[in-house]
């Protein structure tokens, strides 16, 4: 039976090419889980929701670029680290609808231009950069002076924050959940979890709600890349709140399950160990499909370490949302070794 959202879908931009894939792991699942009494593992191909633009902020900004025009905007703020997903996609997106973008990243300024960072000026973005004590304390004014520099000159911008994670940016994964289970019903099953990596909790929170109003008895773990289990359980939470205020839509917050795995974050975010570039070898020698460091690399290997150690026994399916991030695999490329022949 289709499943529906039950909610009205506030406008949106076409710019991903969805659906996405949902494509089985064949021998990531017959030598970790299936002959050990697990799941399939499948993957849902959200590094396919464009090429430059790819990856799951692509879904967010459908919806804050639509909201950007409807308010007469014609220009994007907004603001991450230096290798960020999120600010590159915004970058292109901006030169694709013919918006100006500036870009508040986190950093050393005399970083090397490279992976995600080249895009963004290859997109023409503006970008200032700032070490990261200063980005920490002044985010807030940093985005204040932009937007009256800018409204200076003629220009109106709407602010986005970290990663569109907020009450408008959640809609992306709101509308992919419905997306995801009906490619699930279609192949003939409804997934025991939907994992993913959590960076700033909207994608979570957009999966999460979801699977409520969906009705389903799926499950949504995040596998966090910085912060604690405790930041990121508020953080969706908050997320799914403002969401409700925004659209008026009633939920019942205290029957939603936020479910966060901090226990393989490493060293901290944009830092991974040796078993995080493992994983990605592995995956991309044994599948064919290409992980990244700072996010789906170190889900990836919390989801296999869950799986020996059993976590997931008596579930028949799981899908991995691959949320994208293979630009950030280059300026990471000292933490791979290789031998020729
Ligand atoms: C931003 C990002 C995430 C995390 O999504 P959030 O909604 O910020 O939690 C995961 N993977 C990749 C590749 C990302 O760029």
């Amino acid at each position: 039976m289709p499943k529906s959202l039950l909610v009205e879908l506030p406008e949106r931009l076409c710019l991903g090419n969805l659906p996405t894939p949902l494509q089985p792991l064949d021998r990531i699942s017959e030598r970790y889980s299936l002959p050990f009494g697990g799941p399939r593992i499948w993957v849902k191909r959200d590094d396919l929701t464009e090429f430059g633009m790819s990856g799951n902020k692509l879904r967010k900004l459908e919806f804050v670029a639509a909201e950007a025009l409807s308010r007469g905007c014609d220009t994007l703020i907004t603001c991450g680290g230096i290798q960020s997903n999120h600010c590159r996609t915004t970058a292109l997106v901006g030169a694709r609808l013919g918006l100006g973008v500036h870009l508040i990243l986190r950093g050393e300024p005399d970083t090397l231009v490279d992976g995600n960072l080249l895009l963004d000026h290859l997109a023409g973005a503006k970008v200032s950069i700032y070490p990261p004590k200063e980005y920490t304390a002044e985010l807030g004014r940093n985005f204040a002076y932009w937007q009256e520099e800018y409204l200076g000159l003629g220009h109106r911008s709407l602010c986005i924050p970290t990663g569109a994670s907020d009450g408008l940016g959640i809609w992306g994964y709101l509308s992919a959940s419905q997306e995801l289970i009906e490619d699930c019903h279609s192949q003939g099953f409804e997934p025991e979890y939907i994992v993913s990596a959590t960076g700033s909790g909207g994608t979570q929170a957009g999966l999460t709600l979801g699977c409520q109003l969906l009705q389903v008895k799926t499950k949504v773990t995040g596998y966090a890349v910085c912060d604690s289990a405790a930041y990121f359980e508020d953080k969706v939470r908050e997320d799914i709140f403002h969401w409700s205020r925004l659209t008026g839509n009633e939920i019942n917050l205290s029957s939603l399950e936020v479910d966060v795995n901090a226990n393989f974050i490493g060293p901290g975010y944009g830092a991974a160990g040796p078993e995080v570039y493992q994983t990605i070898n592995e995956v991309a020698s044994l599948e064919g499909i290409l992980l990244d460091p700072v996010y789906t690399g170190k889900a990836f290997h919390g989801l296999l370490h869950q799986l020996r150690n059993g976590s997931y026994e008596g579930c028949s399916n799981i899908v991995f949302v691959h949320t994208g991030g293979q630009f950030a695999l280059f300026p990471y490329r000292q933490n791979f070794s290789f031998q020729t022949v």
